[in-house]
């Protein structure tokens, strides 16, 4: 099975555990103001691969993987692609290789559910603690990321709850308690990550041509990150 694929970073340390075989699937179905990947919305374009190409190519840094260490699937929405992503990661479990899946979960269909039967650990982002701020900001309802963490859980994959932080709009203490119940209601999740938003993204929304609409807003301080870290 063939699909698309934006870009691969061979040996990624931020995305998941251990070190990473990071495929950036092509297409998004969101629409986030903070995006860092615009070059991977779009659901035309990406290079075309075969699923047991891209098992091959990640098979050459299995020495590097370790105990923890896989393939990671992220994008763009790796669930917009989930056929094929679960090609790659049947063909990565037949070499033994981990799997990791980086999502915003906003699609539950048939085929999400299988190839979540094939996925070791999910990071989701969890963008904002309100619908408000989902609708405005990210183009879904806050519903469809927590009905994904609902059947992650019931399924009992390990999930990491990921969260820009984006001063003014999700630096503040109710979105940490947000978060925190989140973890303390679904048993899977063992970790919550908080990421600092970052504007280095602009250069790529020059070169495309694109506003990038987040450009208003500030890079947090590693001061403001603990802060809200203690907070959890
Ligand atoms: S879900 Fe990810 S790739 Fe899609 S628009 Fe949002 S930040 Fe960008």
């Amino acid at each position: 099975m063939k699909g698309y694929v934006s870009s691969i970073q061979s040996m990624g340390t931020l995305d998941g555990p251990g070190v990473r075989f990071v495929t950036f699937l092509q297409g998004c179905n969101l629409n986030c103001g903070c995006c860092h990947n615009p070059e991977t919305k779009a659901t035309s374009g990406g290079t075309e691969y075969s699923a047991a190409e891209i098992a091959e190519k990640c098979e050459k840094y299995k020495a590097y993987f370790g105990q923890k260490g896989g393939i990671t699937l992220s994008g763009g929405e790796p669930l917009m692609q989930s056929k094929f992503a679960s090609e790659i990661f049947k063909e990565c479990k037949n070499r033994g290789i981990n799997t990791c899946l980086d999502t915003s979960g906003s699609i539950l269909s048939a085929d999400v559910l299988s190839l979540l039967d094939l996925t070791d650990c999910v990071l989701l982002d969890i963008k904002y603690n309100t619908d408000e701020l989902y609708k405005k900001y990210v183009g879904c309802s806050i519903e469809k990321p927590l009905e994904f963490l609902k059947v992650l859980n019931q399924k009992g994959i390990p999930t990491v709850i990921r969260q820009v932080i984006i001063p003014t709009l999700n630096d503040n203490s109710e979105s940490m308690a947000f978060l925190k119940s989140l973890k303390e209601e679904y048993p899977c999740v063992y970790k919550i990550e908080l990421l600092p938003f970052k504007k280095i993204c602009k250069t790529k929304y020059d070169n495309l041509g694109l506003v990038f609409p987040f450009d208003c807003y500030e890079t947090p301080s590693a001061e403001l990150i603990k802060q809200l870290e203690a907070k959890l």
